[in-house]
């Protein structure tokens, strides 16, 4: 499979009020198209921020310093014009966020925002823009792959008229718009109850086979990515230490916050098993500690974890950033 997107060292840092946050810290990351990627780790770990700089969503006001590269289907993000973005996010990169209701404007229609996105990108796409009902047409196809009922009638309806799973799907079926060939989806299903988080996770898992798109999973649920997604890879403050195929890494994590994670789920089939949460907090990314971002929070730290930053490797066949994954796993 050919390489649809390609981070190399990409580094993220902001300069606020109190110093500057190093964000995200070298990222080295190759997704090969038709690839279904989970990208998991605490809040705060530097998850969406990386997701949404792939569309380049990230704002970049004076003072923040991005490094390293990014490039999709061989073309460098941070290079593209106006147009070239444009036709990146919809036609490369398309993206459904975690609450709807942010992202669908209150006081237009469904149809009326679906037509508006239609047309925007026969625009970016340089062809002639279709006619409103052409496009209309279209939209309710749109939700209607997206299992909605009565398509029509729904075009002329307002988001707030729609239940939460409802507005999901209309964002779900925004995202398909474009044709694209990346699926983002940044915690999709956080703000659902559990039984409408079942049914949109199904709902994405069979539209990802169906259109063959390239799946990236933002999630702190380690069941709705071991759910969807065939490769994991785990963020750690702005850092990725552990990169495999979920059902290795699921079975036998090798870096010692990954096996953190999974000890820190409740076993609901065994109740004597005590979920175990990790202790310490997430690092303040103004002052990272140095060498292993992990350190201060990891039972096997060594003198060499604070001193050097353990480079990503090849362990048990997947990659860990650990100076000891060998010993972890003993
Ligand atoms: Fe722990 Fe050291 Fe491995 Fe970091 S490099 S995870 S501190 S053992």
């Amino acid at each position: 499979m050919s390489a649809l997107l390609e981070i190399s060292g990409y580094r993220l840092a902001f300069d606020g009020f109190e110093g500057r946050a190093h964000v995200l810290d070298g990222i080295d990351l190759t997704v090969a198209e038709g690839e279904t990627v989970g990208i998991v780790g605490e809040t705060g770990c530097g998850k969406s921020v990386l997701a949404r700089s792939v569309a380049r969503l990230v704002d970049m006001p004076p003072g923040c310093v991005p490094g390293g590269g990014i490039r999709f289907a061989g073309q460098d993000v941070f290079a593209m014009d106006q147009r070239g973005l444009a036709r990146l996010r919809g036609h490369g990169v398309a993206m459904i966020f975690q609450d709807p209701m942010t992202y669908l404007n209150p006081v237009f229609s469904i149809g009326s925002q679906m037509v508006d996105v239609i047309r925007a990108h026969d625009r970016a796409e340089g062809k002639p823009k279709r006619a409103r009902a052409a496009a209309r047409d279209a939209a309710a196809e749109l939700l209607d792959a997206v299992r909605l009922p009565d398509p029509g009638r729904l075009l002329d309806r307002y988001p707030h008229e729609l239940s939460g799973g409802m507005r999901q799907r209309v964002l779900i079926a925004m995202a398909l718009t474009g044709t694209p060939r990346l699926l983002v989806a940044d915690e999709p299903t956080t703000a659902l109850d559990v039984t409408i988080q079942a049914q949109v996770l199904r709902l994405i898992a069979e539209l990802v086979a169906a259109r063959r798109l390239t799946l990236m999973l933002i999630s702190h649920d380690l069941g709705v990515i071991g759910a969807l997604c065939r490769r994991v890879v785990v963020m750690y403050a702005g850092t990725i230490v552990e990169d495999g195929a979920a059902d290795v890494l699921f079975a036998a994590p090798r870096h010692p916050y990954t096996r953190g994670l999974l000890a820190a789920v409740p076993d609901l089939a065994r109740p004597a098993h005590r979920a175990r949460p990790i202790p310490g907090h997430i690092p303040n990314l103004l002052q990272p500690p140095p060498g292993c971002r992990f350190h201060p929070r990891c039972e096997l730290a060594v003198g060499r974890c604070v001193a050097e930053k353990p480079p990503l490797r090849q362990v048990d066949g997947r990659l860990v950033a650990c100076h000891r994954a060998e010993e972890a796993a003993a």
